[in-house]
């Protein structure tokens, strides 16, 4: 029975980590979960499971890949001459969803937050600007969110490019300021790619 009280426990533990849900949803889940035909469930797991053992960061852009490369930069039809730089994969998918940016990204895993204490070190800064050295990209935007955590981002990326033959830009201010990309619109997100501003 403790055994048996346990695992339901842990169940009940692991939905409460999830963000935006408390205590009583976690419990109302796992119950859910308990009444679920078995297949049900264990096709639930083995999908968490997949996300975890067989995704990692593309080599390229750090979006999440099945293989070396992520199905963006394989795809022959992207514009490989701009390049859209955003803080974590959900910020991608944001803008994907817009539907109008044809180019490649570069997932920086994170943005710099003083009072956080997160530095740059840890994000995929250096990475980038090796893409942007080895050439053909004519245009890098700053698709950071727009805050001052994200402006600030922005400016390091920009200092670090500084010199090289690309034009810099960054997302149009307008309806989203201070807002994360995911939860702006795809009207909004459009908008801010196609109104984008030179930077400095
Ligand atoms: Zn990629």
């Amino acid at each position: 029975m403790s055994d048996r009280k346990g695992i339901v426990a842990t169940l009940v533990d692991c939905f409460a980590e999830l963000p935006g849900i408390g205590r009583k949803t976690a419990e109302r889940l796992a119950h859910h979960v308990l009444r679920m035909p078995a297949a049900e469930a264990v096709a639930f797991a083995d999908a968490i499971r997949a996300v975890k053992e067989k995704l990692h960061p593309c080599k390229a852009c750090y979006n999440l890949a099945e293989e070396d490369l992520c199905d963006i930069c394989r795809d022959p039809r992207r514009d490989r001459t701009v390049l859209c730089v955003v803080e974590q994969v959900r910020d991608l998918l944001a803008i994907e969803q817009a539907g109008t940016f044809r180019g490649l990204y570069h997932v920086l895993q994170g943005r710099v937050a003083p009072l956080e204490n997160a530095g740059p070190e840890r994000l995929t800064i250096d990475a980038l600007v090796n893409r942007v050295r080895e050439g053909g990209f004519r245009e890098v935007i700053m698709g950071t969110t727009p805050n001052v955590e994200g402006d600030g981002t922005a400016l390091l990326v920009a200092r670090r490019l500084e010199g090289m033959p690309v034009v810099l830009t960054r997302l149009a201010r307008g309806l989203t300021v201070g807002a994360s990309l995911e939860q702006a619109n795809r009207d909004m997100l459009a908008d801010a790619l196609s109104g984008r501003q030179p930077l400095k």
